[in-house]
């Protein structure tokens, strides 16, 4: 057999797939390959990792670790991220062992919101008028339309980190010193109507399918709850999004699983946000509404199996459960995670289509993705009054 041919073989269950990052999207993935019969490698440095802790595999190293990186190569077939910010020389040193995906091209322009901004450019595709600011000059030759504004750092940013809201010139300053003149991009604020994101999966041969557009409540700064189901968003608009992050994709050559967020604006023209190499938090109804989900596409990408496109079945609404949700209102912690009080979740299951996902993380933090509730049902009214229960049951603001 010629190289090539096997290339383009399927790596098929029995083989062993691995993943750099052990968050709860490294162990959905995890359980996604595991039950298709894969075995699964993990490299993260934290011996209690969400998705070390479940995995056939768990390689206890930095992400940079030449030794590690030769293990996971090593027990590994194939190699997938579960966060942006995996250091692209990783991604690049495993790529010369195992065929890695998405490749660290992608991964970097993703990893940098000034080379992402660019992309959307290429692309032809609407973002926020920015300006990068990655010097005194830079900063001085700002443009004031763009204020008021968002300064985002270009790398390293999530759920709102790294991000300062600047009114004029002053604060902007003020701002850039703040996060430590770090190279960055300033955002026009854009009168928000609502957010939505796309998820592709896109394989080796350049086949690409998509999800349904995902409606996105977002509380500061961090994704809350997301809506999916017929009428969710204009019909013309998510029409938009899906094409726009096709195109995004193809653009990057992308093999995987890509997720494209966007805003819609008061005036109804859509522009995309930024976008994440990897399975996305908006994407995790799918595990219960769709007949495949983010993850399982994630697998197929992975090992060149064949795409098809995914059905929804459900309409669907999903919770996010953050670490607040183990405190008290004066923010001192109320239960330990393992403790014998822990949130209502006999209740909470008592409601009809609720489906509880936990990440088996150890400790609760305010903010710390802990888990989340995925509603189903015959209606989207009936699985809105589901989801609103149960928010009033764990004491989450309604939407
Ligand atoms: P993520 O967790 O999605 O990676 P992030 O830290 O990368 O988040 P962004 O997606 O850039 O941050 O911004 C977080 C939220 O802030 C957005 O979902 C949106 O609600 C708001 N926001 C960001 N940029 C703008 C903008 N230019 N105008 C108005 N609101 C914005
Ligand atoms: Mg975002």
């Amino acid at each position: 057999m010629s190289d090539t041919s096997q290339k383009n073989q399927p790596i098929l269950p029995g083989a062993t797939l691995g993943v750099m990052g052990g968050g709860q999207l490294g162990r959905m993935f995890v359980h996604a390959a595991q039950r298709m019969g894969y075995f699964t490698a993990v490299l993260d440095p934290d011996v209690s990792s969400p998705a070390g802790r479940v995995s056939h595999h768990h390689v206890l190293a930095d992400y940079l670790d030449a030794k590690g990186l030769a293990q996971l190569g090593a027990v590994a077939d194939a190699i997938t991220t579960e966060f942006e910010n995996v250091p692209a020389p990783a991604l690049v040193a495993l790529a010369r062992q195992r065929p890695v995906a998405p490749a660290a091209s992608a991964v970097a322009i993703a990893q940098d919101r000034s080379q992402e901004k660019a992309h959307f450019v290429r692309c032809g595709v609407a973002c926020a008028p920015y300006a990068v600011i990655d010097s005194a000059e830079a900063l001085a030759a700002v443009d004031t339309n763009l204020l008021p504004g968002i300064l985002k750092t270009s790398r390293m940013g999530y759920d709102g980190k790294g991000q300062v809201r600047v009114a004029d010139r002053a604060a902007l300053a003020a701002a850039w010193a703040q996060l430590r003149n770090v190279p960055c991009v300033l955002e026009k604020m854009l009168p928000l109507a609502a957010e939505c994101s796309v998820i592709v999966a896109r394989g080796r041969d350049g086949q690409i399918v998509n999800f349904p557009v995902q409606r996105n409540l977002h509380r500061e700064g961090i994704l809350a709850v997301t809506e999916v189901y017929e009428g969710n968003l204009p019909s013309a608009q998510s029409a938009t999004a899906v094409e726009a992050a096709k195109s995004i994709a193809n653009g990057l050559d992308y093999v995987g699983v890509l997720c494209v967020e966007f805003f819609l604006l008061a005036d109804g023209a859509l522009v995309v946000n930024e976008i994440a190499p990897r399975p996305h938090n908006s994407g995790h109804y799918t595990m219960d509404a769709c007949d495949l989900s983010q993850f399982d596409l994630q697998v197929h990408t992975l090992a060149g199996l064949p795409l098809t496109t995914p059905r929804q079945h459900s309409p669907s609404i999903m919770l996010n459960l953050l670490g607040d949700l183990w405190f008290d209102a004066n923010g001192v912690r109320a239960q330990a995670v393992t403790a014998a009080t822990p949130p209502p979740w006999a209740e909470v299951l008592a409601l009809p289509g609720v489906h509880l996902h936990l990440y088996g993380k150890l400790e609760a933090k305010p903010g710390r993705k802990m888990g989340h509730i995925n509603v189903t049902g015959a209606s989207i009214e009936a699985v809105r009054a589901t989801a609103l229960q149960a928010c009033a049951l764990l004491g989450l603001a309604p939407f």
